[in-house]
């Protein structure tokens, strides 16, 4: 690693295939960033190599000046040597928004809370959507949360590409990419959390959409709302077995109708009859957030 143009502090946290550390640029008068270093033997050995090509190949365009968002964690740059990859990422100093949301009073936001990270989530999967990117992995926990309280969509390695798909048809793309059409990755790497936010059609290795980011969203509210998961059993067999037959119900004390209106609009079997996010800035439960706005409102003070 240039150790002459990068100073590792600590170690903040580890996924399924690489280890992040905060770390300070030396030419950028020492910005904090986020150093994310993979063990290339690690990744090639876990057949990995592919999530981390698409998570180094969407975080570059979206971080090209054009398709930049505020919402969207940004990538300074990667480099190589013999041993690891390492991604140069902007730091989110308060960590995953699952663990913030667990040292809530009753270890959940409150409506207002939710409606703004959950309008943040919104913006920012629509433009990754706008740019033909899926991100296929939308859960709390890939939600960070930076010093000013903002929130950056972040880990983008099962990501895809809206494009791959005008040169596959169907079939051949289910034939050919079953390594990424199945949440394989969730079976085989980190899978507190996932299996929970998958979707049906991620299961059934159908072709996924945008509206597969959505159904992830509707997730994400239930959660933010109630603390708990819509499909939860003892097994990840049964928590899938759930989510195709999307059976789920709401506790007493959901805390929103606007929000449960929302929900049951999104956890929909079928992709097309989802709410599109177009839709889901029309709907009701947003009806006090100003899309066009949403940088000048402030973030909730949680910390
Ligand atoms: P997986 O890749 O297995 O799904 P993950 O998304 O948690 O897991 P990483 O992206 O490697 O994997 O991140 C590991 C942990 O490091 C995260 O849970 C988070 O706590 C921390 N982290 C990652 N990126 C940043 C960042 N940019 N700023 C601050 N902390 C980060």
């Amino acid at each position: 690693m240039p150790g002459e143009l990068i100073r590792v502090e600590k170690e903040i946290g580890e996924g399924s295939f690489s280890t992040v550390y905060l770390a300070r640029e030396k030419s950028r008068e020492m910005r904090e960033v986020a150093l994310k270093v993979c063990l290339k033997k690690h990744i090639v050995k876990n057949r990995m190599v592919i999530y981390v090509q698409r998570e180094k190949e969407a975080l570059a365009i979206l971080s090209r000046e054009e398709n930049k968002h505020p919402g969207i964690i940004g990538i300074y740059c990667t480099f190589q040597d013999a041993e690891s990859l390492y991604f140069v990422l902007s730091y989110a100093k308060y960590g995953d928004l699952w663990n913030l949301m667990r040292k809530q009073p009753n270890k959940r936001f409150t409506v207002k809370d939710a409606q703004y990270y959950s309008a943040n989530l919104l913006s920012a999967l629509a433009h990754i959507h706008k740019h033909g990117i899926i991100h296929r992995d939308v859960k709390t926990e890939n939600l960070l949360v930076q010093e000013d309280g903002r929130i950056l969509l972040s880990d983008f390695g099962s990501s895809k590409f809206l494009k791959d798909y005008e040169t596959q048809p169907p079939v051949s793309d289910k034939n050919q990419n079953t390594e990424e059409e199945r949440p394989g990755r969730a079976r085989r790497a980190s899978f507190t959390g996932t299996a929970q936010f998958c979707t049906p059609e991620l299961l059934e290795g159908q072709r996924t959409d945008p509206a597969t980011d959505i159904w992830a969203f509707g997730v994400v509210i239930y959660n933010f709302l109630t603390g708990i998961l819509p499909f939860e059993d003892i097994s990840e067999y049964l928590i899938f077995r759930r989510v195709q037959a999307v059976l789920y119900d709401f506790p007493e004390d959901f805390p929103d109708e606007n929000a449960k209106d929302l929900v049951e609009r999104v956890l929909v079997k079928k992709q097309e009859d989802r709410l599109t996010s177009e839709q889901l800035m029309a709907h009701k439960f947003f009806e006090s957030i100003d899309f066009e706005k949403l940088q000048e409102m402030e973030p909730p003070n949680i910390f």
